[in-house]
């Protein structure tokens, strides 16, 4: 054991590197990750950190990293950011469990209070809480069979929803989610996804094009629902054109079809809104929400239209620990951090640096097929000079020169050939500039 080093955005915030990376302490650790972790369990770049805040890791060895990836989209207000410290030590030392369906408490409905106003549009919501990302989207699927009495599912290309059974099969890429973990849950149907740089298409054409497949091959009257990212994730930050997710929204709802925004990823001021599907003015009938939610501890939701919620029986909906007290208290720390931190203008600022740094790469590196994204949820695509096929061994090399310098950055999409980069949004322009500037040099040094 280490002892606890003090985090939040008190650390030095810089970049320090007193070691190779990974240090010789964490060098020590891995060897034993090795033998105490089953290997399944992968890891990205092996330091183990001690402290963390603001826009940084620190290591063992003492390095300080810059933070792109937030530990994937969680720590969106900062890792250990104040609110939420205060709130969980408060809760932690008044109770730190009954189980919401024995007997309750009032952080767990505070937090169904705080979605019903947040999430998209002013129709009367509720909300039931998890514990991942995965189990919210599977009870969104469980609430959508009940309300609508149907049992298909339609999910799109590239998408990522999970790791459990349903999710496994709802999510596209076969590695490293899926492979031999079948056989699968039944009734999934996939559709293509609008994906500018690949099908040329225009929002409506790749809706009209999706709405096909799913008509023709489904059948509208046989869909409980649609479940789409309105940003893709893990498949690679693919924006879809504009126009699509109306498109498919409005022909939801011509046909009894209960639309579903996977905002697991994109949500909680991440996109410059609060939820993805703001930007384009779409009401999702169902929102799951997770990761940036609670500041690092695990919490889901399934937010949505109350007489869809509440057309699954008593019981129907739970679990032992869904909207654990704690990870409610965290939650309601992360939404005042967003709230008082102005936190969807300060992520559209970061975009708005991340868009100019990568754009000006872009103009350099014939390498870099396309920069897209929106707010602080941002990725470029590498390709062959010229052409779309991926290019996922450069993708790799220049992530290896950044991890080797200190920068912790993420990587994704089918191909995986995608860096996606999700800062915190508790970084300085310092910190966000100079970890840039280093993959800068990542792309010129892997030419
Ligand atoms: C991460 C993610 C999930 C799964 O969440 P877990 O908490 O890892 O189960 C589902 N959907 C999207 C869009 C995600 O990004």
């Amino acid at each position: 054991m280490t002892d606890s080093v003090a985090g939040g955005p008190s650390l030095p915030q810089e970049r320090r590197l007193v070691t190779e990376i990974p240090g010789p302490a964490s060098l020590e650790r891995l060897d034993r990750k090795k033998a105490f972790v089953a290997d399944g369990v992968g890891t990205t770049l092996p330091v183990f950190v001690v402290a963390a805040g603001g826009g940084v890791l620190v290591d063992v060895d003492g390095n300080s990293l810059i933070d792109l990836g937030s530990g994937i989209a969680v720590t969106t207000v900062g890792n250990a950011a104040p609110a939420v410290a205060r709130n969980v030590h408060a809760q932690v030392d008044a109770f730190t469990h009954t189980c919401f369906m024995v007997t309750p408490y009032d952080g767990y409905v505070d937090v169904c209070e705080k979605l019903a106003q947040l999430t998209p549009g002013d129709h009367a919501k509720k909300t039931a809480l998890f514990n991942s990302g995965a189990e919210a989207v599977e009870n969104a699927v469980k609430i959508a069979r009940v309300a609508t009495g149907r049992d298909a599912v339609a999910v799109f290309d590239h998408a990522y929803h999970g790791r459990t059974n349903l999710t496994m099969a709802m999510t596209a890429k076969n590695m490293p989610y899926k492979n031999g973990f079948g056989p699968f849950a039944g009734e999934i149907y996939r559709a293509p996804m609008s994906y500018p740089l690949r099908d040329g298409l225009t929002g409506g054409q790749a809706a009209a094009r999706a709405i096909d497949v799913l008509d023709k091959q489904v059948g509208a009257q046989n869909l409980a629902c649609i479940v789409i990212e309105p940003i893709l994730g893990e498949g690679g930050f693919v924006v879809p054109a504009p126009g699509f997710l109306p498109a498919l929204a409005a022909w939801a709802k011509d046909n009894g079809i209960v639309f579903v925004a996977d905002e697991i990823q994109s949500g909680f001021c991440r996109t410059g809104d609060w939820f993805a599907s703001d930007h384009e003015g779409v009401v999702p009938d169902l929102v799951t929400a997770a990761k940036g939610i609670a500041g690092g501890l695990p919490l889901a939701a399934v937010t949505g239209r109350a007489d869809l919620m509440d057309s699954v029986h008593v019981g129907g909906l739970g679990g032992t620990y869904g909207g654990n007290p704690i990870a409610c208290a965290a939650a309601l720390g992360a939404i005042e951090e967003m709230e008082g931190g102005r936190l969807t203008e300060r992520a559209r600022e970061i975009g708005a640096i991340m868009e100019r740094r990568l754009s000006e790469l872009r103009a350099v590196h014939d390498v870099i097929a396309d920069v897209r994204g929106r707010g602080a949820m941002m990725a470029i695509e590498l390709c062959k000079p010229g052409t779309t096929e991926p290019d996922a061994a450069r993708t790799a090399a220049v992530a290896a020169y950044c991890h080797k310098n200190g920068v912790v950055v993420l990587t994704c999409g089918t191909w995986g050939n995608v860096f996606r980069f999700l800062p915190p949004l508790s970084i300085s322009d310092e910190l966000l500039d100079e970890a840039f500037d280093v993959v800068a040099e990542a792309l010129t040094a892997t030419m």
